[in-house]
């Protein structure tokens, strides 16, 4: 029996590594055909304003197993992954960036733990992060441990967007139509027997990282505020701590009153404890505003991304 696998990649601007990902592909497909496993290679653009598209049209046009789609403009990396998954007619799904920093060949790997094992899904979790600067690695790391403690679906450390599913792992992330996409999140939450697979995170290949800090502080907002509603818990517990205090203060300010007759020194310590309280104020109210505003989005139901052209049947896939 054949089956079918669906690599699903995602670009924004990568003219310079449309070609090579492909070439690695076509190395990797070959192989894949001796397990009898043919391929569809999905590109899905993000919108690039290079010459990403016109070459994966030539790509489509040259070999019969490229498709793609390009969206209006730039909706996101999340956009691409909920297109190609749509559009992804495998009996397996696979996602990976363009930039070669997900190996086509740890494919070969991850087969042989899903041909060979009672495996739904294999992720895979990145060692390092060297490509990336000493900030970013700390506000990663930073928020791997925040979305571990907090969230109460399980997540993985370090782990990738690239992973190869079962069609009804696939079919089950389908269901999940939200507005705000964590995806990592979203393949956890689905749950399914999952086997996690260790690799060297390659540097990338051509081009810039598409993430400025500012894009990725907000798809860690993003991650906690569709993951947890344990801030919001926070919010009260800070609240009814400083509720305790303030009765111990005022306890402790009658009693020194009423033996030292001193009722009003003190009042710079006054001051700082206001401020210090209308900033715990502010925070939280910040932190409920995150999680409104996240409500608003998702009540106007807006598309998660238009598709400007296709190689397929347009009507499916909006
Ligand atoms: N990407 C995308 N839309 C975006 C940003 C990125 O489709 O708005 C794609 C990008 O082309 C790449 C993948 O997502 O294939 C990962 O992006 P990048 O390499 O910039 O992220 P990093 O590796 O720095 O996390
Ligand atoms: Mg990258």
């Amino acid at each position: 029996m054949k089956y079918l696998l669906s690599i699903i990649i995602s670009c924004y601007n990568e003219e310079k590594n449309i070609f090579l990902i492909y070439e690695e592909i076509d190395k990797i497909s070959k192989k894949l055909k001796d397990l009898k496993i043919d391929i569809e290679i999905i590109f899905v653009d993000d919108g690039s304003i290079d010459k990403s598209l016109d070459l994966i049209k030539k790509l489509a046009l040259e070999d019969e197993r490229v498709h793609y789609i390009s969206f209006s403009r730039n909706f996101g990396k999340e956009a691409t992954i909920l297109a190609g998954l749509k559009y992804a007619k495998g009996d397996y799904v696979t996602m990976m960036d363009a930039d070669l920093q997900d190996p086509p060949e740890m494919l070969l790997k991850m087969f042989d733990v899903i041909l060979n094992e009672d495996y739904d899904i294999v992720g895979l979790q990145a060692l390092n992060h060297k490509d990336y600067g000493i900030i970013r690695r700390f506000f990663t790391f930073c928020f791997y441990k925040i979305i571990g403690h907090l969230s109460s679906v399980p997540m993985t450390p370090n782990e990738r967007d690239y992973r190869l599913m079962k069609k009804k792992v696939v079919e089950a992330l389908l269901t999940l139509t939200e507005y705000n996409r964590y995806s990592k999140g979203l393949f956890n939450f689905v749950g399914f027997k999952t086997k996690w697979l260790k690799y060297e995170l390659p540097k990338r290949k051509n081009g810039k990282t598409k993430w400025s800090i500012k894009k990725l502080f907000s798809y860690g907002i993003n991650a906690i505020v569709g993951f947890t509603t344990k801030p919001l818990v926070l919010a009260s517990l800070v609240g009814f701590i400083f509720c305790f205090i303030a009765f111990l203060a005022i306890i402790f300010i009658i009693i020194k009153t009423l033996i030292w007759k001193d009722p009003v020194s003190g009042w710079p310590s006054l001051a700082c404890i206001i401020v210090f309280c209308s900033g715990i104020q502010l925070f939280f109210l910040g932190v409920i505003g995150e999680y409104i505003s996240k409500i608003y989005l998702e009540t106007k139901q807006r598309p998660i991304y238009i598709i400007n052209e296709t190689d397929e049947d347009e009507e499916n896939y909006l």
